[in-house]
């Protein structure tokens, strides 16, 4: 049986069991809120927070995963990203005060940047030949500048409607995001041929959406 880690619940977690429906994977509800079963292919559902996915698939508690890609990238867990799903859309940028004049990178140099993905944002920085105080949060990232304990952010943003009733501006997109599918980097050969019927149907899907 091949086990899938998909979000319990947040963002993505109604495009995910669409996306199994929409492949004709029907799934049991079952009581256990951490796991369920399909009734009609041989897989097995993990809900779990998306933090964890990644982790959790490069473990073998899971064999594959519906996860952003800014997730994994953040993680950098022994992962493979299989295919994009199509969903899940968002940009990781880095936003400051509206008020504030900004001209380029340069204007991050000696500044606090707060933020949940200080790996990406410190690759980002390294690029730029930019020093930065990265401040790690794990949530309401884009009230940091106003109550005084970042200059900068950098957030996960869809419509920018977040940024703006904070009275930020978004300046620098550093990473283009959508949920994909991961599988472990060594699935037996039955689990392979258990994800490339999966594959084939979500590939037949995406198809049908265009
Ligand atoms: P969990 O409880 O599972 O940790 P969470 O609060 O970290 O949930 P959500 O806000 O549900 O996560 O976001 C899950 C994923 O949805 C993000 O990692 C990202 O890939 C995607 N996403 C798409 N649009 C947005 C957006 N506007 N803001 C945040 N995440 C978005
Ligand atoms: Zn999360």
């Amino acid at each position: 049986m091949l086990k899938l880690a998909i979000q319990k619940s947040g963002r993505l977690h109604d495009d995910s069991m669409r996306l199994l429906k929409e492949c004709g994977i029907d799934i049991s509800n079952g009581v256990n809120k951490l796991k369920a079963e399909a009734t009609n292919f041989p897989l097995e559902l993990y809900f779990l927070r998306d933090d964890d996915i990644p982790q959790y698939v490069e473990d073998n508690v899971a064999d594959i995963g519906f996860v952003g890609e800014n997730v994994v990238f953040e993680k950098a867990k022994k992962n493979t990203i299989v295919e994009k799903l199509g969903f899940g859309k968002c940009r990781l940028s880095i936003a400051v005060a509206r008020n504030e004049e900004y001209t380029g990178t340069a204007f991050l140099q000696g500044k606090k940047i707060a933020t949940s993905y200080p790996v990406l944002v410190k690759s980002f920085l390294d690029k730029n030949g930019v020093e930065a105080e990265i401040h790690e949060i794990s949530g309401s990232v884009e009230i940091a500048p106003g109550i005084g304990l970042a200059d900068a952010i950098c957030d996960l943003v869809s419509s920018g409607s977040t940024l703006f009733m904070n009275g930020l501006k978004e300046v620098e997109t550093i990473l283009q995001s959508q949920a994909v599918l991961i599988r472990n980097n060594e699935l037996q050969p039955e689990k392979m041929k258990l994800l490339e019927r999966l594959l084939f149907r979500i590939q037949s899907v995406k198809k049908a959406r265009n």
